[in-house]
């Protein structure tokens, strides 16, 4: 195929690729954003392979299949809830391929480049395997705290800044004496030396960060496998990879940093870890006590009811209650309440996590509102009913500067004249921090699985 066509393919996917981010930021046109992006990616493929650049075409094929049927397999599996983890396997991935593409690049002999273009070519491969190495490890390790395979707390070695610091410093000199090296084998020393330093980063990097910081480091992996595919570009002079890569690091980056100021964190301050590791109890060691209900008397109070917000949070989504919670909104608002849905920024366990669930069981948009949109209306609603959340609505964020949350912008549910909360235990959430909300006047304590409390709900209503 002529470059021409090949140019022309790479901007009409690059083009694709741009209005598939652009579609995936609203609901509404997600699903257009999708399909825009798969037949971007198609076209890159297929320009890529017809473009000359490819030569072991059975090879190619063959690898496309088995990764075709494996995402496909995995892709159908994967509860919603798991979605971040699958997220972070992947970034993994694009990490590990990076790293592989740089050796693979540095110890290809027919390349011959002289002077500053070899200088830059070899900058490319070194920046390439460092950013793949640490995206790998890292993303392996979120992977792994995010499956419960390894503790959300965070893992703090002692003097950890100075080693940070000791293995950045290292990973320079050691870029100053590959690029410096005579042969291939006085490079590769070196790049391998790096390697493992990087590996070692991006483990130790990621082991102390806290559950609750969880969020922004997925979206901060995803920021790092794009710059890392965008390295991959260059060292395969493929402009398209440079794109894509840079679409994917920078819209990683801009997500880190919403991310971070939805839970008024400074990004700086996520990188060094060690969030949450302060006692989590943020009570003062009084015993108190909160006051349970049933399912009958909250039925009775939404029967009295004019206004409702619902706040989902993880507990609906692992217990997949977002059916039964759609069919109770149909059913108030049959009856003319006014019922909306909260949505805080981290709620679950990824951004736009409840967005995906109440779409999915047909909540009319319109009725489901970011926290800024809809925090000040707390004070005038009946009956706020917090399915399944905790560290989205901890009063303790915003009155207890002691609170490792402190700070973080909530949910304020305890304004509203009734609360219910529905979740299996008085257990505490994911940062790990005791929520004081359950110990309100205002607040009753609805136990049990949320899918079954939320059925039973619908079931009092209707009779
Ligand atoms: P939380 O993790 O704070 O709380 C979820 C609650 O759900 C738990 O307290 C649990 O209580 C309850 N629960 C669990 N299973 C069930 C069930 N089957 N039925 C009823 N309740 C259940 O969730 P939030 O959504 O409020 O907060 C999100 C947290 O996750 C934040 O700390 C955020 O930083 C973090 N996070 C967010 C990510 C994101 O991008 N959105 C990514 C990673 C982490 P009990 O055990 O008593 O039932």
């Amino acid at each position: 195929m002529s470059s021409g066509i090949v140019t022309s393919a790479y901007i009409a996917a690059s083009i694709l690729f741009i209005l598939s981010l652009g579609g995936l930021s609203h609901q509404e046109s997600s699903r257009r954003g999708n399909i825009y992006g798969m037949i971007g990616m198609a076209i890159a493929i297929a320009a890529t392979i017809a473009s000359g650049a490819v030569h072991a075409y059975t090879t190619i094929i063959v690898m496309m299949v088995i990764g075709a049927v494996i995402g496909a397999f995995v892709a159908s599996r994967v509860e919603m809830t798991q979605m971040p983890q699958l997220v972070a396997m992947l970034h993994s991935f694009v990490g590990l391929a990076a790293t592989f593409v740089g050796y693979a690049t540095y110890l290809d002999h027919t390349i011959e480049l002289s002077g500053a273009e070899k200088t830059i070519h070899d900058v490319e491969i070194y920046l390439g395997v460092l950013i793949g190495a640490v995206t790998f490890t890292g993303s392996v390790v979120a992977f792994g705290k995010l499956q419960g395979v390894i503790g959300s707390k965070p893992m703090l070695l002692p003097g950890r800044h100075f080693l940070n610091g000791a293995i950045g410093i290292a990973c320079i000199w050691l870029g100053a004496v590959f690029l410096g090296a005579e042969s291939t084998l006085g490079g590769f020393v070196p790049l391998f030396v790096m390697t493992l330093l990087a590996l070692a980063f991006g483990v130790h990097m990621v082991m102390a960060i806290g559950g609750a910081d969880m969020p922004v480091v997925i979206s901060m992996l995803n920021s790092y496998s794009g710059w890392a595919a965008a390295a991959t570009g260059f060292m395969l002079s493929n402009d398209l990879l440079i794109v894509t890569g840079a679409l994917v690091g920078s819209s990683g980056a801009i997500l880190s940093y919403i991310m971070c100021r939805a839970m008024n964190r400074r990004f700086v301050a996520v990188i060094m870890g060690g969030f949450g590791t302060t006692a989590a109890a943020s009570g003062d060691g009084e015993a108190r006590e909160h006051t349970a209900t049933t399912v009958d008397e909250v039925a009775e109070m939404l029967n009295e009811a004019s206004s409702v917000i619902i706040v989902p949070g993880y507990g609906m989504a692992v217990a997949h209650a977002q059916h039964p919670v759609s069919d109770l909104t149909r059913l108030l608002r049959e009856r003319d309440v006014n019922v909306r849905f909260a949505i805080h920024p981290v709620a679950g366990r990824m951004p736009g996590h409840m967005n995906v669930l109440l779409a999915e069981a047909k909540v009319p948009y319109d009725i489901v509102l970011e926290m800024d949109e809809i925090n000040e209306d707390f004070a005038s609603t009946d009956v706020v009913i917090v399915i399944g959340a905790n560290d989205t609505v901890n009063p303790s964020a915003l009155d207890d500067p002691g609170s490792p949350i402190a700070g973080m912008p909530v949910l304020e549910v305890w304004n509203a004249k009734t609360v219910i909360v529905s979740k299996r235990s008085m257990a505490v959430g994911y940062a790990g921090v005791e929520n004081p909300l359950f110990f309100h006047d205002n607040t009753r304590m609805l136990f049990g699985d949320a899918k079954d409390s939320v059925e039973q709900l619908v079931a009092a209503l209707k009779a």
